[in-house]
């Protein structure tokens, strides 16, 4: 069958391959400890799913203004005044299907053929995909387990090129959980203006910062060079609201308005039932925030002990989102396996823990384990990994 040539570059997302395959699994009636899903366990808050009930008892079910309604918009513009202290107008926020069509409209937006885009490595595979998927080219910048995966501007800045034409950045990032350092953005801003390059940031992580580091992105950018900076942000994570699509792009007037454009001739308005839900999150209380984060901080401390109590599992302590990005090159080698892939898929057949292989982020030799679930299925999945290991590499370093 024909089929237009942009689909042949790109793939399907393999992290939701994981969550089908888990998915499956489960309905066949088998038992597995999920640490793939990129998304929050906890349930939407009661107050938000009270506003998506009124909306919907007061009929607020039809078209919205595709770029979103006028309470919304104040609300995303007010939260990052608040947070940030920064300040966009009502024609530079989009609401949009989620942070990934934030970063999509970002992507048709700005980026064509000849152009190159840099962005890290190991990455989420969605901004890569949605490069190629604007005929541009994407350049990847390695980050390094031993640097705690840091992104570096100097990196950043020696990939740049005549054809750069835009620089995305994720963070707090997935899969690594990595901060890009204020310094470094400084100096990022810095060449952008010089070299009239575009920068993209991926900010759906950011109410998911574990320390208090600073990590004021939003503020540099707009100082710097707000008339080339887009920040694309979600409510997915921050406030568990994966299944209800709601993300944001703030950015200058020009570009917001071609999202606008794009988007109106695409999916138009984010769903009315949604938006109203999204107020009541963003405007509202911010204490489920709060308690969601010091959960997550409490997890991610109880299953870093508890994976590097053997020494052939290697992983830093993830500075914001809510996974750990292992490193099992020393069980793959001494275990027999050829990749990550192979080791999940083994660990997934044997003893039912999904993981999502590091090939999925251009990480051969790592795992992703998401601990965006409960502390006894981390406790008893790790003891499964580490069982694992012991099991298919009982001669690997353990010191
Ligand atoms: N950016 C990153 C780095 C992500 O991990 C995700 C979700 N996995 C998104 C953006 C988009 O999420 P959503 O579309 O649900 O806002």
């Amino acid at each position: 069958m024909k089929l237009a040539d942009r689909t042949t570059r790109i793939a399907s997302s393999p992290t939701m391959k994981v969550t089908a395959t888990v998915d499956r699994l489960r309905r066949s009636g088998v038992a597995v400890i999920d640490f793939g899903a990129g998304e929050p366990d906890f349930s939407t808050p009661e107050p938000v799913k009270d506003a998506a009930r009124d909306a919907l008892d007061n009929n607020f079910t039809r078209y919205t203004p595709v770029a979103g309604i006028a309470d919304l918009k104040r609300a995303i513009v007010q939260r990052y005044k608040t947070d940030y202290g920064v300040d966009y107008g009502d024609a530079e926020v989009v609401v949009t299907a989620g942070g990934k069509q934030a970063l999509y409209n970002t992507a048709m937006a700005l980026f064509g053929p000849g152009d190159e885009v840099i962005t890290h490595a190991p990455f989420w595979p969605t901004l890569t995909e949605q490069i190629t998927l604007a005929d541009a080219t994407p350049v990847l910048v390695r980050t390094y387990a031993e640097d705690g995966f840091a992104i570096r501007a100097q990196a950043i800045l020696d990939a740049m090129t005549p054809r750069t034409r835009g620089i995305i950045i994720n963070s707090p990032c997935n899969p690594t959980g990595a901060l890009i350092p204020e310094a470094d953005v400084r100096a990022i801003a810095e060449a952008a203006v010089r070299h009239d390059v575009w920068i993209v940031v991926d900010l759906c992580y950011e109410k998911l910062i574990y320390d208090p580091v600073p990590h004021n992105l939003p503020k540099i950018l707009f100082d710097l060079c707000r008339d080339r900076a887009v920040l694309c942000g979600s409510a997915s994570k921050a406030y568990a609201m994966t299944g209800w699509r709601c993300g944001w792009q703030l950015g200058p007037a020009p570009l917001i308005a071609a999202s606008v454009a794009i988007q109106s001739h695409s999916t138009s308005n984010v769903t009315s039932i949604t938006q109203k839900a999204a107020v009541e999150a963003i405007a509202g209380s911010q204490d489920s925030v709060r308690v969601m984060l010091d959960e997550y901080r409490k997890r991610r401390d109880l299953l870093h002990g508890w994976i590097t109590a053997d020494a052939r599992l290697r992983c830093e302590k993830p500075a914001g989102a809510f996974y750990m990005f292992v490193d099992v090159s020393d069980a793959l080698s001494v275990g027999g396996f050829r990749t990550s892939l192979d080791f999940a898929d083994a660990l997934l057949e044997e003893s039912r823990v999904a993981v999502t292989p590091g090939e999925a982020f251009d990480a051969p030799g790592f795992i992703r384990i998401s601990y965006a679930t409960s502390t006894d299925n981390l406790r008893e999945g790790s003891a499964r990994l580490l069982e694992f290991v012991a099991k298919h590499a009982p001669q690997a370093a353990t010191a």
